[in-house]
């Protein structure tokens, strides 16, 4: 949009904006006329009056005449203006005005009476400023006014003097004139355009804030808005409310914390935003209002609403995705049959124990346990009854071991225990309880006469190794030494002679099962 003015009349140079202008101002311009042409009537009216003074005089019939002729066009202009419906219109009324009058006025001054100087020179200076047309027409009217009335007063009785003296101040008066209705043009359409433009902005921003709430509202995320200090809920978009079950608790306590599991997350969020101006990826547990709590993933911001410090935060439910990540975790990490580690967690977390024991300066073993003659209960009793055997010792094992130890399946029936603050004296305690309960494991849903003995190998971990393995590798070697001397016996890594447990080797289970 080309907004330049001209320099001259003070209009805008693109014809479709000025007559834009001109529209928006219709309704104006024809207020303006009606007061005019009714003042025009009324004045002239008054005037035509005050002539009758002159009654006798050559004056007289000359002013009547003429004023009953201005009476009478601004009385038919002004009711013209009811039939106006177009600025193009309502100039022509003014244009025809402007012509009668000026020639009706321009016949009284010859009169010389003694305002028809007075009249020679307001004539054009209303022209000018009080007819409500465009410059071209303004400028033309106002110098044929000038030169219509000029004529009018210096023909009947010429006087050179007078005349220069007149036709300068004519010339003058007019220049300046058209100074003025410019510099007016130029202010008026400054003022529009600004308004035009705050008017714009306006609608602008207020179809952006439409728009805005209209995608705020749709969004399928669940989005929150609150003063950051108190927390109160000033927006909730439908999903927001929907996911939140009408967030009802929330209104009622006035405070969004209501909806957090942990309260206390909500201060956690809040310190994060100030600290970074925004929050992305905040994993927070919320609670509904049906009991039931779900797992979040929260974006948030700080924003400034009428003044208000406030915090929109947007979610994504991720329970789903949590449990299968449990899921998957457990999968990675438990032997499908027994539940417990299986080989690649349990060297994991050995390496994390070896670590805390390594920093609380404390002692760590490991015992390796292999089930005796299993394959000879397997034979006995089928492989369905070995798996149950195998679930019954883990489950064993577990229940033994203490909060911080653990146990892992390495493989076929061979397990292994971290047992954490313990030397291999105290691990060969725990191995022997073990061993003892193993013997009187009665296995569920298996035949009664299924029973178990265990062999265990013992040794320190050594806390300058990188991994269990070394402490593995001698603990097995120890269990080698088990099964050597008959199974069903713990040994510790390194023992000669002394054979920590003395039991025969019991195949009490085989010796049933073959019989
Ligand atoms: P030893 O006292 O010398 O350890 O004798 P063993 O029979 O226990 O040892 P061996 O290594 O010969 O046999 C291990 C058996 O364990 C062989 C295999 O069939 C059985 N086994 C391995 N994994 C499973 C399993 O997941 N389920 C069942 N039921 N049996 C298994
Ligand atoms: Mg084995
Ligand atoms: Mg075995």
């Amino acid at each position: 949009m080309n907004t330049r003015l001209s320099a001259i009349s003070g209009e805008y140079v693109d014809t479709a904006l000025e007559a834009a202008f001109r529209s928006a101002r219709f309704v104006e311009t024809v207020r303006q006329c009606r007061l005019y042409f009714l003042t025009s009537a009324i004045v002239n009216t008054l005037f035509f009056a005050s002539d009758w003074r002159f009654y006798g005089e050559p004056h007289f019939w000359v002013a009547i005449p003429s004023r009953a002729f201005v009476v009478v066009v601004s009385l038919v202009c002004l009711c013209l203006m009811e039939f106006v419906k177009t600025p193009t219109v309502a100039q022509r009324v003014l244009i025809g005005y402007g012509v009668c009058v000026a020639l009706a006025v321009g016949l009284l001054v010859t009169s010389h009476s003694q305002i028809a100087l007075f009249a020679v020179i307001v004539l054009p200076a209303i022209y000018y400023l009080a007819l409500p047309n465009c410059f071209a027409v303004t400028w033309s009217m106002g110098i044929a006014c000038s030169i219509i009335l000029l004529l009018g007063y210096i023909f009947p009785h010429p006087d050179p003097g007078m005349t220069m003296g007149l036709i300068l101040a004519m010339v003058t008066m007019n220049a300046a004139l058209t100074l003025i209705v410019s510099r007016g043009n130029r202010l008026r359409r400054l003022e529009w355009l600004a308004t035009q433009s705050a008017l714009h902005a306006n609608t602008q921003l207020d179809s952006s804030r439409k728009l805005l709430e209209k995608v705020f509202m749709a969004v399928p995320i669940p989005l929150i808005v609150t003063e950051r200090d108190t927390g109160r809920l000033l927006n909730a978009n439908r999903a927001a409310v929907t996911y939140f079950g009408g967030l009802q608790n929330v209104r009622e306590q006035g405070d969004i914390r209501a909806v957090y599991a942990n309260p206390a997350q909500r201060d956690e969020l809040l310190r994060v935003i100030d600290e970074h101006g925004h929050i992305e990826n905040f994993e927070v547990t919320v609670a509904l209002p049906d009991g039931s709590t779900r797992d979040m993933l929260l974006a948030g911001s700080r924003v400034e609403l009428d003044g208000k410090d406030c915090v929109i935060t947007g979610g994504v439910d991720i329970s789903a995705r949590k449990a299968m990540e449990a899921r998957l975790e457990e999968l990675a990490t438990r032997d499908p049959l027994t539940g417990v580690l299986n080989r690649t967690a349990f060297f994991d977390r050995a390496k994390g124990e070896m670590d805390r024991a390594r920093r609380m300066g404390l002692p760590l073993s490991v015992i390796m346990i292999d089930l005796d003659y299993f394959k000879l209960i397997n034979d006995a009793y089928g492989h369905a009854a070995g798996d149950m055997a195998l679930r019954a010792f883990a489950d064993l094992c577990t229940k033994h071991l203490r909060t911080h130890d653990f146990v892992g399946r390495l493989g076929g029936e061979e397990f292994a225990c971290v047992l954490t603050n313990s030397d291999r004296q105290g691990a060969a305690l725990i191995a022997e309880r073990l061993r003892l309960a193993a013997e009187d494991l009665a296995i569920e849903s298996a035949p009664a006469s299924l029973r178990l003995t265990v062999s265990i190998g013992v040794s320190d971990i050594d806390l300058g190794d990188e991994s269990v393995s070394p402490a593995l590798a001698r603990a097995d070697l120890a269990l080698y030494g088990a099964k050597m001397r008959g199974r069903n016996k713990v040994v510790l890594a390194d023992q000669r002679e002394d054979d920590f447990s003395p039991a025969p080797p019991r195949m009490r289970a085989i010796a049933s099962a073959r019989s």
